[in-house]
């Protein structure tokens, strides 16, 4: 096993990877900025180093300072958690030329899926549904993208090879727009990611999200842990997930998993991935795959009785995948609400000290938080300050208990989200299942 683990990252993210490290007898070393030196995992770390000032760009995202501190308390492995560097292949790559291990997939493997682009010819060529569109980037060649669109139909969306978060994306209706998007989505993405390759995909109207997660050893075995559905989003920003996604049919969630499967085996992939889809009258179409640990990954640790984070951990190490997909069943179903420091109407951030903070519990809740009274929410990093997770033997019985999870729930001192939480599990056509990415969005302007 790892002896040292170096936590780059923070919140709820880096208590979570603390807590599964000191469970497996790996000695933890925490990184921070200087506002975050009261950070619940600070104060539980082995050791602390304190990496640069507030600003991400100086602290979180300082690579030679994180590799700097790993050299210093002899950490053997950096986990990177999600957000920050999680996702920057370059840094995969300095962190494992300096003599560490990277706890996620190759430097090669995060790059080829980090671009849109070359992830899609890798999941055509593996066999995973993608998206009808362009099948490679867009050229000067202004016919040739007209003719494109046409034969996709309209409406299309452009998007940046190099894009995420949401940005670089363009939906386009018809064909007087579409040149137009085209260039201005080129010119975005040039100044935004430093690449200016777009291409084009059929745009759908009223999909759902739903995603994969899967484990792989990088040793030629790979394992999925069933799916999430993630629709409740707003600004591309996922609010509520939860696992199994509701009424999907078994046999084709099952064909989809086991594709994502190997696909994983194809690309030489290790550790813990997600493949998001789109899914629409009964069809996936692959959209993109993030190499890291998710946000919502609890949801699918409850359903499966896996420990996804100590996995990863293990795969780092080197020991093969003990799990097969045979030891892998899937039970009950789990809820989460993503816990944000922001005004319930305004959605504007709402950092500051807390004053109190009290955790719902019970039969089949899990709170993940860094949160404590007294503890003050900085301003310069996302919002996120809790995840409430409830389980339930059923979904029905998964909805009541985050009911009960979000009225206990107290935070004094700095505004949550937890009203909009409270409505949405009151919200009858959440409680039906399957609503598509735009119900929230559509909601909230009503
Ligand atoms: P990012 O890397 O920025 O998250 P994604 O490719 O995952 O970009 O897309 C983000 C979101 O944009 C999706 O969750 C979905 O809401 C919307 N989207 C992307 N592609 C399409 C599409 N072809 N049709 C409809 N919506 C799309």
């Amino acid at each position: 096993m790892l002896e040292k683990v170096l936590i780059a990252n923070r919140g709820e993210i880096a208590l979570r990877i603390l807590r599964a490290c000191k469970e497996l007898g790996i000695k933890t070393v925490a990184v921070h900025s200087k506002a975050d030196e009261s950070l619940m995992h600070v104060r539980l770390a082995d050791e602390t180093v304190c990496i640069g000032p507030n600003n991400p760009i100086d602290s979180y995202l300082n690579i030679p300072a994180i590799i700097s501190a790993a050299e210093v308390t002899d950490a053997v492995a950096i986990h990177p958690g999600y957000g920050f560097l999680a996702e920057n292949a370059d840094f995969a790559e300095q962190v494992e030329k300096s003599g560490f291990k990277f706890i996620g997939p190759s430097a090669d493997v995060i790059r080829l899926m980090g671009d849109k682009v070359s992830a899609i010819k890798a999941m055509q060529k593996a066999g995973v549904p993608t998206v009808p569109g362009s099948n490679g980037p867009l050229t000067e060649d202004k016919e040739r993208t007209v003719r494109i669109a046409r034969e996709i139909g309209y409406p299309v969306i452009v998007k940046a090879s190099g894009g995420g978060g949401g940005r670089g994306m363009r939906v386009v209706h018809s064909e007087a727009h579409l040149l137009n998007a085209v260039s201005v989505t080129q010119s975005e993405a040039l100044a935004a990611f430093g690449n200016d390759m777009v291409y084009l995909e059929k745009y759908l109207e009223r999909p759902r999200h739903v995603e994969i997660q899967v484990l792989a050893d990088g040793q030629g075995s790979a394992i999925h842990l069933g799916d999430r559905d993630c629709s409740l989003q707003r600004r591309h920003q996922k609010v509520i997930e939860e696992a199994p996604a509701p009424g999907i049919p078994d046999d084709l969630r099952n064909d989809i998993a086991m594709r994502c499967v190997k696909a994983c085996v194809d690309i030489g992939y290790r550790g813990a991935g997600t493949f998001e889809f789109l899914y629409q009258d009964g069809q996936f179409y692959f959209i993109e795959m993030n190499t890291r640990v998710q946000v919502e990954h609890p949801v699918s640790e409850i359903v499966t009785g896996v420990d996804i984070v100590k996995e990863q951990l293990k795969i780092a190490s080197g020991e093969p995948l003990s799990l097969r997909q045979e030891d892998i069943t899937i039970s009950g179903h789990a809820i989460e609400c993503r816990i944000n420091a922001e005004d319930p109407k305004t959605f504007m951030p709402s950092p500051g000290p807390v004053k109190h903070f009290h955790a719902p519990g019970g039969y089949g809740i899990r709170v993940d938080s860094h949160l404590y009274t007294g503890y003050t929410v900085p301003p310069y990093y996302d919002s996120l300050i809790a995840k409430l997770i409830a389980y339930g033997g059923d979904r029905e019985e998964a909805i009541r208990r985050m009911r009960n999870a979000l009225d206990e729930l107290v935070v004094h001192g700095i505004r949550t989200n937890t009203p909009l939480h409270m409505e949405l599990m009151r919200d009858s056509n959440f409680a039906a299942g399957g609503v598509n990415i735009h119900y929230l969005e559509q909601k909230l302007s009503r």
